[in-house]
């Protein structure tokens, strides 16, 4: 990509392995699925890898994204977070040697029909109450003995995802005990925690931990006052400058549509950075941004390819000034809290003119 515009998000390799090294440390007897979903939450799957060769495995989506680390020399376990979505995709994930869950009845009998011939890996998905994925009121243990019946199998692993594992939701230890009530004294390993069970219910580690957004530096409550204290960096800092300076006067307005309409005499910056950028369209009021280490405000709708932010109080402000969409000043969960959304779809949906710059 060749860089003419001042965007770019650095992807910062340091607090990457230094939340993986703090997620080894709360997750201590644990091993570590780093999930690296949706081309790393948005970061690029390419960028972020090498960096986690501490984890224990990967947990992807897509076989591509298994097919990448595969091709890039990757040689850990890799788990398909869905399993596959058709029996095409069994020959891809025997020839790759990849770990899949299986979550639905049609998965199994396909995968019966269509066995593997060296004993595979798999993770039986149970439904505890999230009633998205996962098999719920049926027989596990009798589906485990159908699968190592029919197939070869290495190892079966019970796996769940919490409704919800904020610090003090109950759920979580509803979900565990209906777990329990269906696996009997059976034991098997367990996945079941996600970032916010890692980080607020240690109960729930067991075998696999599967960590996506901390490690990536955001709070899984949305908050980021909830894990300032827990040792986690803001991998991700989006960064561009001020491509111009407008002064206006009262009455004058900022933007289509007069969405932004002044009654003192401003002096605004206009940024590099859009919504097709990825910057969320919809955002409240007193939008914090960072421009010379400053914080201020964005004003009026974002576009396209531009927005607006108030430079009152920094004068020293001028064309190529600095700017931090978010980072390590602006926390990305103050801007998704902003746009009512989350960090996750903030990081998933920066767009692919981006460039990712590797620190
Ligand atoms: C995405 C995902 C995770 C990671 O969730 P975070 O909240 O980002 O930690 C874990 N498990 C499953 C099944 C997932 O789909």
């Amino acid at each position: 990509m060749i860089e003419t515009r001042p965007i770019i998000a650095i992807i910062n390799n340091n607090a990457l392995k230094n939340n993986l090294k703090t997620i080894k440390n709360i997750a201590h007897k644990s091993k570590i699925w780093a999930v690296i979903k949706a081309n790393a939450y948005g970061h690029g799957i390419k960028n972020v890898f090498k960096s986690l060769e501490k984890s224990d495995g990967f947990a992807v989506l897509t076989l591509d994204e298994a097919i990448l680390l595969r091709e890039n020399y990757c040689k850990k376990p890799i788990l398909l977070l869905e399993g596959f979505f058709n029996k095409q995709d069994l020959r891809l994930i025997y020839k790759y040697y990849l770990t899949i869950v299986i979550h639905n009845k049609w998965q199994l009998d396909i995968l019966i029909k269509n066995p593997p011939q060296y004993p595979i890996e798999v993770y039986i998905k149970i439904n505890t109450g999230l009633n998205r994925l996962g098999f719920k009121n049926e027989n596990i243990i009798n589906i485990i003995n159908i699968i190592k019946k029919n197939i070869k199998i290495s190892n079966v692993t019970l796996m769940t995802h919490f409704i919800n594992a904020s610090k003090n939701s109950n759920l979580v230890l509803k979900q565990l005990l209906y777990m329990k009530k269906i696996i009997h004294n059976y034991t098997f390993f367990r996945s079941f925690a996600n970032s916010a069970a890692i980080l607020w219910h240690p109960q729930t580690h067991y075998d696999w931990v599967r960590p996506g957004i901390i490690l990536y530096g955001a709070s899984p409550t949305g908050n980021w006052r909830d894990i300032s204290k827990k040792k986690i960096k803001p991998v991700m800092t989006l960064k561009s400058r001020i491509i111009s300076i407008q002064k206006i006067y009262p009455g004058e307005i900022v933007g289509y549509n007069c969405e932004y309409y002044t009654y003192k005499k401003r002096k605004i910056g206009i940024v590099a950075c859009g919504y097709a950028d990825g910057y969320p369209k919809n955002i409240s009021n007193n939008t914090p941004v960072l421009v010379e280490g400053i914080r201020t405000t964005i004003l009026g709708n974002i576009f396209m390819d531009m927005l607006i932010v108030d430079l009152c109080k920094i004068p020293s402000a001028k064309v190529g000034s600095q700017v931090e969409l978010w980072g390590n000043n602006i926390k990305i969960d103050e801007i998704a809290k902003s746009a009512n959304t989350i960090s996750y779809e903030l990081m998933c949906s920066l767009s692919k003119r981006v460039p990712r710059i590797i620190k």
